[in-house]
């Protein structure tokens, strides 16, 4: 299985470049905000109590997440491999993330994280805001919140797969194919991750 994170400032361009990623190593996709806001548009009562949290710029409790992403690996078997965009946010989610892919004989590839900064998401956000009807998106200081909770919950993350090797940072600033190019060229560098387990994939960096 071919497993990739895309990490990123809400804003940075994950969506579109997954949507790339998807088509050229036929990755099923897995946004947590894209399943958050199914449940809210179904009127569950996961997606009423996330609803909340989610139009404030919050992070939903983790369990929430890591249950979705538990159940979409279960019901994608036969997959080829996954795109995670969104997920892990916080080091919980990725520890749960690597023993999730574990029951699966698998492990993540690689995370690739796209830099941009915070006046350029800000505006990309507003413009999303005119036409993607989220209530997240149309206004300044929640966009501002959702990137300080970035900061200062998410991109810890980054060390995570740092420590597994994984971690790989680009400029998210660009046209967008020239990113896809450099995504794809870090993602070809990867080998396909197999059987691994967390305890393996620690083993790996020591050696
Ligand atoms: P996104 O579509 O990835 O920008 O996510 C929109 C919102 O959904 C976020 O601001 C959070 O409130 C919530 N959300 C999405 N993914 C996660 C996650 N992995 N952990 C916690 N909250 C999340």
């Amino acid at each position: 299985m071919l497993n990739i994170v895309l990490f990123g400032p809400p804003g940075a361009g994950k969506g579109t470049q997954s949507q790339k990623l998807i088509a050229k190593y036929k990755l099923v996709h897995l946004s947590t905000g894209d399943l958050l806001r199914a449940q809210i548009a179904e009127g569950t009562a996961l997606g009423l109590q996330a609803k909340k949290l989610m139009d404030e710029g919050f992070l939903v409790p983790d369990e929430v997440v890591i249950g979705m992403i538990d159940s979409a690996l279960e019901k994608n078997k036969q997959a080829t491999g996954f795109i995670f965009d969104g997920f892990p946010r916080t080091v919980a989610q990725a520890e749960s993330l690597d023993r999730l892919l574990a029951k699966h004989s698998t492990g993540v590839a690689c995370m690739v994280a796209l830099e941009v900064g915070e006046q350029e998401l800000v505006k990309r956000l507003l413009e999303r805001g005119k036409t993607s009807g989220r209530p997240d998106d149309q206004d300044e200081a929640k966009i501002r919140r959702r990137v300080q909770v970035y900061n200062t919950e998410t991109a810890q993350v980054a060390g995570f797969y740092d420590v597994q090797q994984k971690f790989h940072s680009l400029n998210g600033i660009g046209e967008i194919e020239t990113i896809f190019g450099q995504i794809s060229d870090i993602i070809d560098q990867h080998p396909v991750a197999k059987a691994e387990t967390p305890a393996a994939a620690t083993k790996e960096v020591r050696a």
